[in-house]
């Protein structure tokens, strides 16, 4: 029903979104200030509606077991590297800074899929800045060569988490209820999501925070030399093919 549901919404949803475009580059010129700002809000929340959809269907599909993988040799480097720049100019707005020297590591590829790793990138430090008013987000890399995973570290000097919430952090819909929750309109789905894609990959992710210090997000992924996960992996696309 979820699925269906969202599917189904997604399609007017995407529409209102281009509407409000239009009317924002054709008529913006004739439009006075307070006009101009309810066609912002109209944008701003169909955007929100787009995202809540998305991950619906991504929730939905990882319940039923059809969220596939596309795996392959991936430059987690380059990744990252694309991520910060993305988020710099909302970091600056947030008088953030990022930090993340790429010339620091000489990493191994990662058997992973790009488009989904990233979302969970995106999500960590998209969060690190959206839960910090003020200091630093700092992405930093290991390569553990012991069990061939390479963790990534996303830390900040945000409003940290409580101990009580900790164990909750990666549920459904869980969200604190702290004052920069009351005023966003996140839905907690980024986190559980987050999970199910690093443990997709054979990794784990975890938290650990200091009320009003700060947190640090940890998760970790196999690299191509990672063997046992990457023959798993082909075992499992030859049953498929081979039950074809
Ligand atoms: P959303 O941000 O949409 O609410 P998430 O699943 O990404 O959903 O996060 C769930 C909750 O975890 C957030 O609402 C927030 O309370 C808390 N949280 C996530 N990241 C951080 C962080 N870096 N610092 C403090 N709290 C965080």
């Amino acid at each position: 029903f979820v699925s269906t549901a969202a599917h189904e919404l997604r399609t007017p949803i995407t529409t209102i979104r281009g509407y409000l475009r239009a009317l924002k580059e054709d008529a913006g010129s004739k439009l006075n200030e307070d006009e101009m700002q309810y066609i912002e809000r109209g944008d701003i929340a169909s955007l929100q509606l787009i995202t809540l959809m998305e991950n619906l269907l991504s929730v939905s599909r990882i319940e039923k077991g059809t969220y596939t993988l596309n795996r392959t040799e991936t430059d987690w480097v380059k990744i990252v590297d694309e991520c910060v720049r993305t988020f710099q100019p909302q970091a600056e707005q947030h008088g953030i800074t990022v930090l993340w020297d790429s010339r620091a590591y000489d990493i191994p590829k990662v058997y992973a899929d790009p488009l989904r790793i990233n979302e969970v990138l995106n999500n960590l430090v998209s969060n690190a800045i959206n839960y910090t008013t003020k200091g630093k987000v700092t992405i930093t890399l290991e390569h553990d060569t012991t069990t061939n995973m390479v963790v990534t570290h996303v830390t900040d000097t945000g409003q940290g988490i409580p101990k009580d919430a900790l164990p909750n952090m990666f549920k459904k819909f869980f969200r604190v209820a702290g004052a920069i929750e009351q005023g966003s309109k996140g839905t907690g789905l980024g986190l559980y999501i987050a999970r199910q894609i690093v443990e997709l990959h054979r990794g784990t992710i975890n938290v650990e925070s200091t009320l009003g210090k700060g947190s640090t997000f940890s998760f970790s992924l196999p690299t191509v030399d990672n063997k046992q996960v990457v023959s798993e992996d082909h075992k499992i696309i030859l049953n498929e093919h081979g039950g074809k």
